[in-house]
């Protein structure tokens, strides 16, 4: 699923083109999607912004068109890679005044696409908790979204209500970065500890975003192409190979039917 990186990635690439854009057609072959056609017809982007994984279009007549890409979807505009059959489950057109086309290729179908006014938005982001790369979002800040909190420090980080934009990936390369056991319980890290992981928030997700996201699975940026960062990454999805730190095989352990990858030795 993507995370903030991919789709702070997305974001950005759709802000460069979309903008004052106007919506003349949508095709879709997913039914719940096909009112989009008659809802979208002559409406203009105004604005594109992120809010945790969401994708948010303002558009014209205060609407906003909400998009959430849950496991499998990413949007693709213009002339992008055809070659690669991530870029290929296309369910979703929409065609635009400047004759070019922004496709979304989902292969599991899962995705969100709504539209609702944009005074309603509040009432679908309200739970969510802080964005990690505000510079408003502190250290006593992050203490703050922890508190009260109990679980295993990796089930914790990764729900949206205490911080946003964090997922599998990341969770596991802060906590493999941090030295601390995923299972680890939040109530019982120090504040040495605690430190470490807002401090590894930020510079995981910053490093990421500046190399375009993860691409070991189906994300993939407009233009079809593939983020870097799975080429620096240390623990998620590395079960059987070596730690960069001590060389220990990297584990593997599921939490709520979800894999976790660690270092048995480092992260003990
Ligand atoms: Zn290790």
């Amino acid at each position: 699923m993507p995370e903030l990186p991919e789709v702070e990635t997305t974001v950005r690439g759709l802000q460069k083109v979309l903008i004052d854009r106007t919506f003349v057609d949508v095709w879709t072959d997913i039914q719940k999607f096909t009112k989009l056609k008659k809802e979208l017809k002559n409406k203009k982007i105004k604005k594109i912004w992120r809010r945790g994984k969401n994708i948010i279009f303002d558009i014209s007549e205060d609407y906003s068109l909400l998009v959430h890409q849950k496991m499998t979807g990413h949007f693709l505009y213009d002339n992008w890679n055809k070659e690669d059959k991530y870029n290929s489950y296309i369910h979703l057109k929409f065609f635009l005044d400047n004759g070019r086309v922004l496709a979304f290729s989902d292969l599991r179908k899962f995705a969100k696409v709504k539209l609702l006014k944009t005074k309603d938005l509040i009432k679908e982001l309200d739970s969510l908790g802080p964005e990690p790369l505000e510079k408003g979002f502190t250290f006593n800040k992050f203490k703050e979204a922890l508190k009260n909190k109990r679980g295993k420090i990796k089930q914790v980080l990764m729900k949206q209500e205490v911080i946003v934009g964090i997922g599998n990936i990341y969770a596991d390369e802060i906590l493999w970065e941090t030295k601390i056991h995923p299972f680890k319980d939040v109530s019982k890290l120090t504040e040495k500890q605690l430190k470490d992981i807002y401090q590894s928030i930020k510079k995981t997700l910053r490093k990421a975003l500046k190399m375009g996201g993860t691409s070991t699975s189906d994300y993939r940026n407009i233009k079809g192409e593939k983020g870097t960062f799975g080429k620096v990454i240390k623990a998620y999805r590395r079960e059987g190979e070596q730690c960069y730190r001590c060389k220990t095989k990297i584990q593997r352990k599921k939490i709520n039917a979800r894999s976790t990858c660690f270092c048995p030795k480092c992260q003990a």
